[in-house]
């Protein structure tokens, strides 16, 4: 699972300043998933060959008149509880401020690992981080610029150092006599059904094992069948067993939505038929999509809506949720278990589309094909020429093209290829990634 970064400190501190530069690597990730979470922000990134998501808790202290203790607001407490690791940004042109030492306390208190940087150090000694030791918590403060980049580095090394790095390879299914073990997350905000869905999945078919989980900031994975068909359930925005059932937890939380389709092979996003498309779920398909992990839309609660109602909500789907045009949509019943069998060849079909082996004859076949039909447009004197094309990757497919003068291809001529070899392809399902490789 990738660990969870908070970036917390007062005002002005630099702490989107930061945030920005971690999220940076990778672009147009989540940007924030607004309403639910006013005040925070999440994205993730990469530092060497270790990706993290980091959240920026923005609105930590309400800033009051005077010195009241105050309250966390509980979005950033909560962003704290699930943190794996705190970053505590203090200003190093302020010195310390009572608000920093009522941050401190509450940190001490979370039992979180915190790390201090000392934020608009640049043209600063070291020296001038030593008063922050007065904060008492007993760490070394580094010295960071988040505006100019400097001590960002040596400061996410250590902070990430405790965990994984990336695995090389796409995550591989694993194998299981012959057949695929798919990984599903099922995703969506609160009350769309999620959990009514997990529960008629696991309670018709065999559950084959169940990690109960040590404490609950541990992930449940489930293996089940369905149709005979093996799944592993990931961990789903936090969907805990009681009694016999799952049932959402009381705090909706995207960090575990997040680590879910990270964690994921294909994400079922669950919409709800009855209160339609919102922004949060357009949020989460997009992460979906940022991560490249296959998708399923399954609209819930169609069972008794009017065929006005049905048509009226399609409209809005095409609308809305236009990015996701080459996504499979499931129409079902998780209460009245209906539509369930879509579903779940929905996700496989998606699951082979995302791991589809890409011969490099066809391919390069294809894009000569493609070509004929079209050329890329001339820029200025030269026209882009492409030779051949190989698979760069699966989960999601990569088609790296190589040629010359490719740099000059714009986006409505990769929406072209991208199109034409989900057609060729039946890349139906899954998000594919085009990259051009210029020889000179
Ligand atoms: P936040 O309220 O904690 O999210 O703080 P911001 O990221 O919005 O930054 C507050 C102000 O500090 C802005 O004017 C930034 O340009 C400035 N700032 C952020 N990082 C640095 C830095 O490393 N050096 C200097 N000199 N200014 C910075
Ligand atoms: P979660 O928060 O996403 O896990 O949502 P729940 O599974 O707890 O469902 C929220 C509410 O929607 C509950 O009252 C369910 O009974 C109801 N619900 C779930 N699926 C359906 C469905 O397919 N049809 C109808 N009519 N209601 C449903």
């Amino acid at each position: 699972m990738l660990p969870v970064i908070a970036l917390v400190g007062r005002p002005n501190v630099g702490k989107s300043t930061l945030y920005n530069r971690l999220t940076k690597t990778r672009d147009a990730i989540v940007a924030d998933f607004a309403g639910l979470t006013r005040d925070r922000h999440y994205g993730d990134g990469k530092v060497g060959p270790r990706p993290y998501i980091v959240v920026d808790t923005g609105g930590f202290e309400p800033q009051r008149p005077e010195g009241v203790v105050s309250h966390m607001a509980s979005q950033a407490e909560l962003a704290i509880e699930e943190a794996d690791a705190v970053i505590f940004i203090v200003d190093a042109r302020t010195g310390v401020t009572p608000q920093d030492h009522r941050i401190a306390q509450t940190l001490r208190e979370s039992g979180r690992k915190i790390y201090l940087a000392v934020n608009k150090a640049e043209g600063l000694s070291a020296i001038a981080g030593s008063e922050f030791y007065e904060l008492g918590l007993g760490v070394e403060p580094f010295m960071v610029s988040a505006a100019h980049g400097q001590g960002i580095a040596s400061l996410m090394e250590t902070v990430l150092s405790p965990f994984p790095e990336d695995e090389e390879e796409e995550k591989p299914a694993e194998e299981e006599e012959g057949e695929h073990r798919i990984r599903v997350a099922i995703a969506g905000r609160p009350n769309v059904g999620k959990s009514t869905l997990v529960n008629a999945l696991l309670g018709e078919e065999r559950v084959i094992a169940f990690d109960m989980p040590g404490t609950t900031r541990d992930a449940i994975n489930i293996d089940f069948e369905y149709d005979g068909h093996p799944f592993t359930l990931v961990d789903t925005a936090g969907l805990r067993k009681k009694g016999r059932v799952f049932e959402a937890i009381e705090k909706f939380s995207i960090v575990k939505t997040l680590q879910a389709i990270a964690d994921s092979n294909v994400v079922v996003l669950v919409i709800d038929a009855r209160s339609g498309v919102a922004e949060h779920d357009a949020h989460i398909a997009e992460y979906a999509l940022d991560s490249g992990r296959a998708l399923v839309v399954a609209v819930n609660k169609w069972d008794g809506m009017s065929a006005y109602d049905r048509s009226q909500l399609d409209q809005q789907l095409d609308m809305k949720l236009r990015f996701l045009h080459w996504a499979k949509f499931v129409h079902i019943s998780a209460l009245k278990h209906n539509g369930l069998n879509h579903l779940m060849k929905a996700v496989q079909e998606a699951y082979q589309a995302a791991i589809a082996k890409l011969p490099t004859p066809k391919l390069t076949r294809a894009l000569i094909e493609a070509v004929e039909r079209q050329q890329p447009p001339r820029a200025g004197k030269v026209r882009p020429k492409m030779r051949y094309a190989h698979q760069g990757g699966t989960n999601p497919p990569v088609i790296v093209i190589h040629g010359n003068s490719l740099q000059q291809i714009g986006d409505s001529y990769r929406r072209y290829l991208e199109s034409w070899f989900r057609d060729k392809f039946n890349l139906a399902g899954t998000p594919l990634k085009i990259e051009f490789r210029t020889g000179r």
